[in-house]
């Protein structure tokens, strides 16, 4: 588990994370979104003790990480997967990280068949594509078999392959009841890999709920319609309290109603329609939304004070 409370870094006279509270549960895939800029390397890195709080704190398993004697042991990071030798091969980084937090040679084979490095181990890592270094850093954070995993946007750059393998991977380490949380901008994706969303905008909680409920509550529904008689409809419309406009000679757009609302209505008019379709708003334009600061997420869980460490 990892608990953030009240957590605050400046840096100058930037507030790059401002009194943030959330926490992140065991067996579950966490998001931690936000757009660029919003504060969660920086708090990812409070968390992985590589940068301290102005003020608050950040535990890992109730400790702070700097506390504990064997981390990788504890918890796996993946930051910036370009930050390995690039001289030494994929195993010989990997034997590196074990032997100095003494852990046995035999779990760097048992983690390069788990990410599927393969071959690829044998090689420099110069060589390696975007997505093999990836491999190689969840790899690195996968050696000491943590109970908490912690990776700053792992999607980032990835082919379609390289995501679909990424997203059965969180899948499975939630599973096996470790603590997975994973950064990105990439809204399209946290909708189908975190069971939780935690966003952030200018470092400050948006929204902390389940990745069904932020999707649900926000994606709502709008009719588009297209008619050569859209000044009739929309006063039809309006009349039945449904909220309207016009978007250009042809074309209403309207909040609030069904598709067959709006197309019984149509015909109890006796209004002819050339089109009609129901158009979700995307996560995307529900990010903006939030993330400018103008809308209060309606489904906001506060999180409760205090807290147990576990
Ligand atoms: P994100 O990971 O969400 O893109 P960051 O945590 O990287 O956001 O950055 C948050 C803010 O803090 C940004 O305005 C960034 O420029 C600033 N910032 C981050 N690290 C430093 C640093 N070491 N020194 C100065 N400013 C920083």
């Amino acid at each position: 588990m990892i608990e953030v409370r009240g957590l605050t870094r400046r840096y100058g006279d930037v507030l790059a994370v401002d009194d943030l509270s959330f926490t992140v549960e065991p067996g579950k895939v966490t998001g931690f979104l936000g757009p660029n800029g919003a504060g969660k390397s920086t708090t990812m890195r409070v968390v992985l003790g590589l940068d301290r709080p102005t003020s608050g704190t950040a535990l890992v398993n109730g400790r702070p990480y700097a506390s504990f004697a064997e981390p990788l042991r504890e918890v796996g990071a993946l930051l910036d997967p370009g930050a390995v030798h690039p001289g030494r091969t994929g195993r010989a980084h990997l034997r590196v990280a074990a032997r100095t937090n003494g852990i046995p040679r035999r779990r760097v084979e048992e983690v390069i068949e788990r990410v599927g490095l393969g071959d690829a181990a044998r090689r420099r890592v110069k060589g390696y594509s975007l997505g093999m270094r990836q491999r190689l850093g969840i790899a690195a954070a996968l050696i000491g078999d943590p109970g908490v995993l912690v990776f700053d946007e792992p999607i980032n750059g990835l082919d379609l392959d390289g995501v679909r393998w990424i997203r059965g991977l969180l899948r499975r380490l939630a599973d096996e009841g470790r603590t997975v949380l994973i950064s990105s901008h990439l809204l399209g994706e946290m909708e189908q890999i975190a069971d939780r969303l935690v966003v952030i905008g200018r470092g400050r909680l948006i929204a902390d709920a389940t990745t069904e409920r932020i999707v649900g509550g926000l994606g709502h529904v709008r009719v588009r319609v297209l008619t050569p008689e859209p000044d009739r409809l929309l006063a039809g419309l309006r009349g039945r309290g449904f909220e309207a406009e016009r978007v250009d000679a042809r074309e209403l757009l309207v909040e609030g109603a069904t598709a067959e609302e709006v197309g019984a209505l149509a015909h109890a008019c006796d209004v002819p329609l050339h089109h009609l379709s129901e158009v979700r708003q995307s996560l995307e334009d529900a990010y903006l939304e939030l993330t400018d600061g103008s809308v209060q997420f309606p489904g906001h869980e506060p999180v409760p004070a205090g807290g147990g460490a576990r």
